[in-house]
Protein backbone atom coordinates (compact mmCIF):
# COMPACT_ATOMS: atom_id res chain seq x y z
CA UNK A 1 0.00 0.00 0.00
CA UNK A 2 0.97 3.69 -0.37
CA UNK A 3 2.35 5.32 2.23
CA UNK A 4 -0.38 8.06 2.00
CA UNK A 5 -3.10 5.65 1.83
CA UNK A 6 -6.38 6.80 2.11
CA UNK A 7 -5.43 10.69 3.32
CA UNK A 8 -6.69 13.37 1.43
CA UNK A 9 -4.45 16.65 1.10
CA UNK A 10 -4.80 20.07 -0.30
CA UNK A 11 -1.78 21.41 -2.06
CA UNK A 12 -1.23 25.22 -3.35
CA UNK A 13 0.81 25.97 -5.99
CA UNK A 14 0.07 22.68 -7.14
CA UNK A 15 0.07 24.02 -11.41
CA UNK A 16 3.78 24.14 -11.43
CA UNK A 17 7.11 23.36 -10.10
CA UNK A 18 7.55 22.10 -6.36
CA UNK A 19 3.70 21.92 -5.84
CA UNK A 20 3.15 19.70 -9.14
CA UNK A 21 6.15 17.02 -7.75
CA UNK A 22 4.29 16.88 -4.38
CA UNK A 23 0.91 16.74 -6.04
CA UNK A 24 2.80 13.52 -8.42
CA UNK A 25 4.25 12.47 -5.19
CA UNK A 26 1.42 12.25 -3.24
CA UNK A 27 -1.07 10.14 -6.03
CA UNK A 28 1.78 7.74 -6.73
CA UNK A 29 1.33 6.89 -2.72
CA UNK A 30 -2.15 6.58 -2.52
CA UNK A 31 -3.32 10.47 -1.63
CA UNK A 32 -6.54 11.48 -3.05
CA UNK A 33 -5.11 15.50 -4.26
CA UNK A 34 -6.82 18.98 -3.94
CA UNK A 35 -4.63 20.51 -6.25
CA UNK A 36 -4.76 24.30 -5.45
CA UNK A 37 -3.28 26.98 -7.97
CA UNK A 38 -4.48 30.86 -9.62
CA UNK A 39 -2.88 30.43 -12.81
CA UNK A 40 -5.25 27.83 -14.22
CA UNK A 41 -2.22 24.98 -14.37
CA UNK A 42 -3.87 23.09 -12.25
CA UNK A 43 -6.36 21.78 -14.47
CA UNK A 44 -3.61 20.46 -16.71
CA UNK A 45 -2.30 18.91 -13.80
CA UNK A 46 -5.39 17.08 -12.79
CA UNK A 47 -6.30 15.90 -16.00
CA UNK A 48 -3.16 14.06 -15.75
CA UNK A 49 -3.17 12.53 -12.75
CA UNK A 50 -6.74 11.22 -13.20
CA UNK A 51 -9.88 10.96 -10.38
CA UNK A 52 -7.46 11.28 -7.06
CA UNK A 53 -6.62 14.79 -8.02
CA UNK A 54 -9.19 17.47 -8.18
CA UNK A 55 -8.23 21.11 -9.34
CA UNK A 56 -9.33 24.24 -7.55
CA UNK A 57 -8.80 27.90 -8.13
CA UNK A 58 -7.88 29.90 -5.76
CA UNK A 59 -5.46 32.87 -4.14
CA UNK A 60 -4.15 32.14 -1.16
CA UNK A 61 -3.71 35.17 0.06
CA UNK A 62 -7.02 35.63 0.34
CA UNK A 63 -9.09 34.27 3.17
CA UNK A 64 -12.19 33.08 1.23
CA UNK A 65 -10.48 31.52 -1.58
CA UNK A 66 -8.46 29.61 1.05
CA UNK A 67 -11.63 28.54 2.47
CA UNK A 68 -13.75 27.50 0.29
CA UNK A 69 -10.67 25.23 -1.40
CA UNK A 70 -10.19 23.77 2.11
CA UNK A 71 -14.09 22.98 1.74
CA UNK A 72 -13.88 21.67 -1.00
CA UNK A 73 -11.42 18.48 0.04
CA UNK A 74 -14.61 18.06 2.18
CA UNK A 75 -16.92 18.10 -0.47
CA UNK A 76 -15.18 16.55 -3.13
CA UNK A 77 -13.04 13.77 -1.45
CA UNK A 78 -15.01 13.77 2.14
CA UNK A 79 -12.50 15.02 4.36
CA UNK A 80 -9.15 16.39 5.02
CA UNK A 81 -6.10 15.32 6.49
CA UNK A 82 -3.01 17.10 5.25
CA UNK A 83 -2.13 20.86 3.64
CA UNK A 84 0.49 21.45 1.89
CA UNK A 85 0.99 25.22 1.98
CA UNK A 86 3.53 25.49 -1.37
CA UNK A 87 2.43 28.81 -3.43
CA UNK A 88 4.65 31.18 -3.41
CA UNK A 89 6.34 34.35 -5.64
CA UNK A 90 9.95 35.87 -5.63
CA UNK A 91 8.43 39.44 -6.29
CA UNK A 92 11.06 42.04 -7.56
CA UNK A 93 14.56 42.11 -7.07
CA UNK A 94 16.08 45.19 -5.13
CA UNK A 95 17.67 46.20 -1.88
CA UNK A 96 16.31 46.67 1.17
CA UNK A 97 16.92 49.84 0.59
CA UNK A 98 15.37 50.69 -2.63
CA UNK A 99 12.63 47.97 -2.19
CA UNK A 100 9.40 48.93 -3.38
CA UNK A 101 6.51 49.06 -0.56
CA UNK A 102 3.84 47.94 -2.16
CA UNK A 103 5.67 44.31 -3.56
CA UNK A 104 6.63 43.82 0.22
CA UNK A 105 3.14 43.38 0.96
CA UNK A 106 2.29 41.74 -2.22
CA UNK A 107 5.23 38.81 -1.35
CA UNK A 108 4.63 38.83 2.45
CA UNK A 109 0.84 38.36 1.61
CA UNK A 110 1.50 35.26 -0.42
CA UNK A 111 4.45 33.74 0.75
CA UNK A 112 3.80 34.93 4.76
CA UNK A 113 -0.20 35.48 5.30
CA UNK A 114 -1.39 32.83 2.74
CA UNK A 115 0.18 29.91 4.78
CA UNK A 116 -1.05 31.41 7.93
CA UNK A 117 -4.84 31.53 6.54
CA UNK A 118 -3.71 27.69 5.28
CA UNK A 119 -3.47 26.76 8.96
CA UNK A 120 -5.99 28.76 10.21
CA UNK A 121 -8.54 27.47 8.15
CA UNK A 122 -7.22 24.10 7.90
CA UNK A 123 -6.23 23.48 11.40
CA UNK A 124 -10.37 23.47 12.70
CA UNK A 125 -11.01 20.99 9.86
CA UNK A 126 -8.08 18.72 10.74
CA UNK A 127 -9.35 18.61 14.94
CA UNK A 128 -12.42 17.52 13.39
CA UNK A 129 -10.99 14.26 11.60
CA UNK A 130 -8.90 13.59 14.68
CA UNK A 131 -5.95 15.30 13.31
CA UNK A 132 -3.36 15.81 10.43
CA UNK A 133 -0.31 17.00 9.03
CA UNK A 134 0.88 20.00 7.90
CA UNK A 135 3.89 20.73 5.35
CA UNK A 136 4.96 24.13 4.81
CA UNK A 137 7.37 25.43 1.84
CA UNK A 138 9.53 27.46 3.49
CA UNK A 139 13.43 27.94 1.31
CA UNK A 140 16.68 27.93 2.44
CA UNK A 141 16.06 31.89 2.85
CA UNK A 142 14.58 31.03 6.44
CA UNK A 143 18.71 30.75 7.28
CA UNK A 144 20.61 32.35 4.92
CA UNK A 145 20.28 35.59 3.34
CA UNK A 146 19.62 36.42 -0.30
CA UNK A 147 20.59 39.70 -1.24
CA UNK A 148 17.90 41.60 -3.05
CA UNK A 149 15.21 39.14 -1.53
CA UNK A 150 14.46 41.08 1.49
CA UNK A 151 10.61 40.42 1.29
CA UNK A 152 10.95 36.70 0.41
CA UNK A 153 13.39 36.11 2.94
CA UNK A 154 11.28 37.73 5.99
CA UNK A 155 8.76 35.86 4.23
CA UNK A 156 10.51 32.68 4.19
CA UNK A 157 11.31 32.86 7.98
CA UNK A 158 8.01 33.97 9.08
CA UNK A 159 7.07 30.84 7.89
CA UNK A 160 9.50 28.73 9.58
CA UNK A 161 8.20 30.44 13.04
CA UNK A 162 4.75 29.97 12.06
CA UNK A 163 5.37 26.44 11.83
CA UNK A 164 7.47 26.28 15.09
CA UNK A 165 4.10 27.38 16.97
CA UNK A 166 1.45 25.82 14.90
CA UNK A 167 3.40 22.68 15.86
CA UNK A 168 3.47 23.36 19.74
CA UNK A 169 -0.11 24.40 20.21
CA UNK A 170 -0.83 21.74 18.37
CA UNK A 171 1.22 18.59 19.32
CA UNK A 172 -1.13 17.22 22.13
CA UNK A 173 -4.32 17.05 19.15
CA UNK A 174 -2.29 15.10 16.94
CA UNK A 175 -1.53 17.93 14.82
CA UNK A 176 1.68 17.80 13.57
CA UNK A 177 3.58 21.02 11.20
CA UNK A 178 6.66 20.94 9.54
CA UNK A 179 8.99 23.08 6.82
CA UNK A 180 10.68 22.14 3.92
CA UNK A 181 13.45 24.76 3.16
CA UNK A 182 14.33 23.94 -0.08
CA UNK A 183 17.41 25.04 -1.93
CA UNK A 184 18.02 25.69 -6.36
CA UNK A 185 15.03 23.33 -7.55
CA UNK A 186 14.57 24.04 -11.44
CA UNK A 187 10.97 25.72 -11.66
CA UNK A 188 9.32 28.93 -13.11
CA UNK A 189 10.79 30.80 -10.21
CA UNK A 190 14.59 29.92 -10.32
CA UNK A 191 13.96 30.56 -14.53
CA UNK A 192 12.57 34.08 -13.55
CA UNK A 193 15.45 34.94 -11.02
CA UNK A 194 18.69 37.23 -12.36
CA UNK A 195 20.41 34.66 -14.10
CA UNK A 196 24.01 35.75 -12.35
CA UNK A 197 21.88 35.36 -8.76
CA UNK A 198 20.76 31.98 -9.81
CA UNK A 199 24.06 30.50 -11.28
CA UNK A 200 25.88 32.29 -8.35
CA UNK A 201 24.12 29.62 -6.21
CA UNK A 202 23.77 26.81 -7.70
CA UNK A 203 27.51 27.37 -8.51
CA UNK A 204 27.69 27.70 -4.98
CA UNK A 205 26.02 24.62 -4.32
CA UNK A 206 27.89 21.00 -3.21
CA UNK A 207 25.94 18.63 -4.91
CA UNK A 208 26.64 20.84 -8.11
CA UNK A 209 22.99 20.53 -9.39
CA UNK A 210 19.70 22.05 -9.09
CA UNK A 211 17.27 19.47 -7.58
CA UNK A 212 13.94 18.44 -9.00
CA UNK A 213 10.50 19.14 -7.91
CA UNK A 214 9.97 14.71 -7.60
CA UNK A 215 13.12 15.11 -4.63
CA UNK A 216 11.20 17.71 -2.69
CA UNK A 217 7.80 15.91 -3.31
CA UNK A 218 9.52 12.89 -1.46
CA UNK A 219 10.27 14.83 1.55
CA UNK A 220 6.51 15.79 1.10
CA UNK A 221 5.27 12.59 1.23
CA UNK A 222 7.92 11.75 4.46
CA UNK A 223 6.59 14.61 6.37
CA UNK A 224 2.92 14.07 5.19
CA UNK A 225 2.62 10.59 6.33
CA UNK A 226 3.05 8.64 9.78
CA UNK A 227 6.76 7.79 8.81
CA UNK A 228 8.00 11.46 10.66
CA UNK A 229 5.44 10.74 13.63
CA UNK A 230 8.20 11.98 15.82
CA UNK A 231 8.70 14.70 13.49
CA UNK A 232 7.12 18.33 14.43
CA UNK A 233 7.90 22.39 14.21
CA UNK A 234 11.11 21.48 12.30
CA UNK A 235 12.08 23.26 9.16
CA UNK A 236 13.84 20.21 7.21
CA UNK A 237 16.48 21.20 4.72
CA UNK A 238 16.74 20.07 1.62
CA UNK A 239 19.48 22.28 -0.52
CA UNK A 240 22.23 19.89 -2.09
CA UNK A 241 24.45 21.17 0.82
CA UNK A 242 24.09 25.09 0.11
CA UNK A 243 24.15 26.00 3.75
CA UNK A 244 26.81 23.62 5.11
CA UNK A 245 29.32 26.19 3.64
P1 LIG B 1 6.59 27.87 -9.35
O1 LIG B 1 6.40 29.26 -9.81
O2 LIG B 1 6.98 26.84 -10.36
O3 LIG B 1 5.29 27.37 -8.58
C1 LIG B 1 4.59 28.19 -7.69
C2 LIG B 1 3.11 28.08 -7.98
O4 LIG B 1 2.40 28.87 -7.01
C3 LIG B 1 2.74 28.64 -9.37
O5 LIG B 1 1.98 27.69 -10.08
C4 LIG B 1 1.92 29.88 -9.03
O6 LIG B 1 0.88 30.15 -9.98
C5 LIG B 1 1.35 29.52 -7.67
N1 LIG B 1 0.92 30.72 -6.96
C6 LIG B 1 1.57 31.91 -6.86
N2 LIG B 1 0.86 32.79 -6.14
C7 LIG B 1 -0.27 32.13 -5.76
C8 LIG B 1 -1.41 32.52 -5.01
N3 LIG B 1 -1.53 33.75 -4.50
N4 LIG B 1 -2.39 31.59 -4.80
C9 LIG B 1 -2.28 30.35 -5.32
N5 LIG B 1 -1.24 29.94 -6.05
C10 LIG B 1 -0.25 30.82 -6.28
O7 LIG B 1 7.69 27.94 -8.19
P2 LIG B 1 8.27 26.82 -7.20
O8 LIG B 1 9.74 27.00 -7.22
O9 LIG B 1 7.69 25.49 -7.47
O10 LIG B 1 7.75 27.39 -5.81
C11 LIG B 1 7.00 26.63 -4.88
C12 LIG B 1 7.41 27.02 -3.49
O11 LIG B 1 8.76 26.63 -3.26
C13 LIG B 1 7.36 28.53 -3.22
O12 LIG B 1 6.85 28.76 -1.92
C14 LIG B 1 8.82 28.93 -3.29
O13 LIG B 1 9.09 30.09 -2.55
C15 LIG B 1 9.47 27.70 -2.70
N6 LIG B 1 10.90 27.54 -2.96
C16 LIG B 1 11.34 27.37 -4.22
C17 LIG B 1 12.69 27.21 -4.43
C18 LIG B 1 13.25 26.99 -5.82
O14 LIG B 1 14.47 27.00 -5.96
N7 LIG B 1 12.44 26.77 -6.83
C19 LIG B 1 13.58 27.25 -3.37
C20 LIG B 1 13.09 27.43 -2.08
C21 LIG B 1 11.73 27.58 -1.90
Amino acid sequence: AGRLEGKVAVVTGAGSGIGTGIAEEFVKEGARVVAVDISGQQEEVAKRLGSDCYAVHADVSRGADVRSMLDAAVSHFGKLDVLCNNAGIDGAVAHTGEYPEEEFDRVFGVNGRGVFLGMRYAIPKLLENGGGTIVNTASMAAMVAFPGMPAYCAAKGAVAMLTKTAAAEYASRNIRVNAICPGPIRTQITDSLPPELIEGVVRATPLGRYGTPTEVGRLAVFLASDESSFITGDTILIDGGYTTL
